[in-house]
């Protein structure tokens, strides 16, 4: 597209490309200054100037009055003619370069399985709007979709993906015109809210997200309830840039799901907790000496026949200030310290003497502890099990360890390898909270676990909800094809029992049956409730300890 305007600016000619590109006949175009078309020419000095854009190659809009504009290329040659000086025009039509580059963007903005922004883009935005000075106030959410690994796992990926898409898809329904939502990684969105910081209207925001997911999404006729737990970071008080507001609404949400929450506001007092944690911490010692640690005992039911042969041990610190601490408290504060060895190795011996005192007084049962994921990643903890076991006159395989699948989220090959040293101990391996975490089936597979326990979120709200109760039904199908016991915790209701037994789980755990008991009114929870079911035990106990051996070890099929 050639045009030719002299000195003043005036177009001389235009050939017909121009021509179409400018939507004028050359006649036309002969009356009017190149400045009219591009008005930003002006930036570069004005027609006069025009001398100075020779040689260059400029990007510049071409304006057509009625709001259409055209991205154009110009390179500007000059030559000196009889008439004075002429200069050349080559506009190039960028547009569809144009389009092509907004691809481009959009393919590096944009996540490409939900179309919504992705990590990048939030953070630019968040940063954007934070370096404004007019921006008084708004908020960052951090969420986080519940059941979506289960339903990866038991469905396959397209209906992980169809889940992704659809919660993409409610949530920004409810985002539209009062912020963006992005897809950060895996199930993990993040949303830029626009707000006035309001805390009301924030819990406002929160709760229309959740309402959004409320009705089950449907996977080819299977309805699939989906969960959601927010965590808020609130401009300018919990940071003033995208990586810091970004952070903190992710502590917030790891935060929410630890104390099993909807939401959580980030909370700077919670590393406050640090100071509460260091004075815990400082105090935990002497709480281990002093004995003012104390386990307590949640019997696992048989279902077929209504027995308990195995117990979960539960951590449980009435501290002289605080009352009692919660291990869901507690553990998390602990597990990134030094702490966290002495304090498993007391709770791992205090559950072994029981269990020693237990079978002198008649009561022959498993043992499990929880064991925090941590210590799969700590090659010295075989030996100290080991040494642990030797001292207690207990075999390994009435002892169990529950940890959850968050193990695997760290060194797979390390965390399998102290998990099979633990295996050739003897003790069985079984993964708690299965549901809610990252496990693949063949991790379950070469750590040879046992037992698979269901988070008891799916179990909760079995009665109303048709999308849990598939997932419980696949996991079941899931276990067993693994060749693994299946327990159900969390179990509070008859219907949930009769449910889950007829279903085919292995163990149920809850309330319904039984809360945590301290160790005697363990004993005697279980010697009712084993008597009055019938005597097998006693049987068993009577016929020989190989016997004993292998119902004491309620895990092993
Ligand atoms: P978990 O291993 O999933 O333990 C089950 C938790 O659910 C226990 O809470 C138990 O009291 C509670 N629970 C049992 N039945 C029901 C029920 O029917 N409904 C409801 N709503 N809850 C029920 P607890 O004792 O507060 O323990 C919380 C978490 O702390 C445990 O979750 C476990 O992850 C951790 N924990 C407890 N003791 C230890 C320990 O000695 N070591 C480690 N590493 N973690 C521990
Ligand atoms: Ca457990
Ligand atoms: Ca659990």
């Amino acid at each position: 597209d050639l045009l030719c305007v002299d000195q003043s600016g005036a177009i001389v000619s235009a050939n017909i490309a121009a021509q179409s590109m400018l939507d004028s006949h050359v006649d036309q175009l002969r009356s009017r200054n190149i400045s009219a078309f591009l008005p930003d020419i002006g930036a570069i000095g004005g027609p006069g100037e025009l001398a100075a854009m020779n040689g260059r190659i400029l990007e510049r809009t071409i304006h057509l009055g009625d709001d259409r504009s055209i991205p154009v290329e110009i390179s500007t040659t000059v030559a000196e003619h009889d008439e004075g000086r002429h200069f050349t025009l080559i506009l190039r039509d960028l547009r569809e370069r144009k389009k092509q580059e907004a691809a481009l963007l959009h393919q590096a903005t944009h996540d490409s399985l939900t179309g919504l922004l992705n990590r990048l883009a939030l953070f630019e935005e968040v940063d954007r709007l934070a370096k404004n000075p007019d921006t008084r106030a708004m908020a960052v959410l951090s969420l986080n979709l519940s059941r979506f690994k289960a339903v990866n796992d038991t469905l396959g990926h397209a209906a992980g993906d169809a889940m992704l898409c659809y919660a993409a898809w409610r949530l920004s329904a409810v985002m539209e015109g009062h912020g963006a939502l992005a897809r950060m990684d895996g199930d993990g969105f993040a949303i830029l809210a626009r707000c006035d910081g309001n805390r009301e209207h924030l819990l406002q925001l929160v709760h229309s997200l959740g309402e959004s997911l409320r009705r089950p999404f449907d996977f080819e006729g299977i309805p699939i309830g989906v969960g959601l737990t927010v965590g808020i970071a609130c401009f300018p008080k919990d940071g003033t840039d995208a990586v810091t507001l970004i952070k903190n609404a992710g502590i917030a949400v790891q935060r929410a799901k630890t104390f099993s929450e909807d939401f959580s506001f980030y909370d700077p007092d919670a590393d406050q907790h640090s100071v509460r944690r260091l004075a815990l911490l400082g105090e935990l010692q002497a709480a281990i000496d002093s004995d003012s640690l104390e386990l307590h005992y949640q019997p696992k039911v048989a279902l077929r026949t209504g027995k308990v042969d195995n117990v979960e041990a539960l951590l449980r610190w009435s501290h002289p200030v605080h009352g009692s601490v919660s291990p869901a408290e507690m553990i998390p504060l602990i597990e990134p310290t030094e702490m966290l060895r002495p304090l498993t190795d007391w709770t791992i011996r205090r559950a072994l003497e029981q269990n020693c005192a237990w079978a002198k007084q008649g009561l022959h049962v498993g043992i499990a502890v929880n064991l925090s994921a941590r210590l799969l990643q700590d090659f010295a903890f075989p030996d100290r099990l080991a040494a642990l076991l030797a001292a207690h006159d207990v075999m390994p395989c009435m002892l169990e360890l529950e940890i959850t699948e968050s193990a695997m989220l760290m060194d797979v090959g390390r965390a399998l390898h102290v998990g099979r040293r633990i295996r050739d101990l003897g003790v069985s391996l079984s993964i708690d909270d299965y549901g809610t975490g990252f496990s693949s089936l063949s991790y379950l597979r070469d750590l040879s676990v046992s037992a698979l326990k269901l988070d008891r979120t799916f179990v909760d709200d079995l009665e109303n909800s048709p999308g849990n109760r598939f997932i419980v039904e696949s996991t079941l199908k899931l276990a067993h094809a693994l060749n693994l016991v299946a327990v159900a915790e969390g179990v509070s209701t008859q219907w949930q029992t009769d449910y889950l037994r007829n279903l085919g789980y292995d163990f149920g755990q809850g309330y319904f049956f039984s809360r945590p008991l301290d160790a005697a009114a363990c004993l005697q929870w279980i010697m009712a409730r084993n008597g009055q079911k019938g005597d097998v035990r006693a049987h068993e106990i009577a016929s020989g300890s190989e016997s004993a051996m292998r119902s004491g070890s309620a895990l092993t099929r």
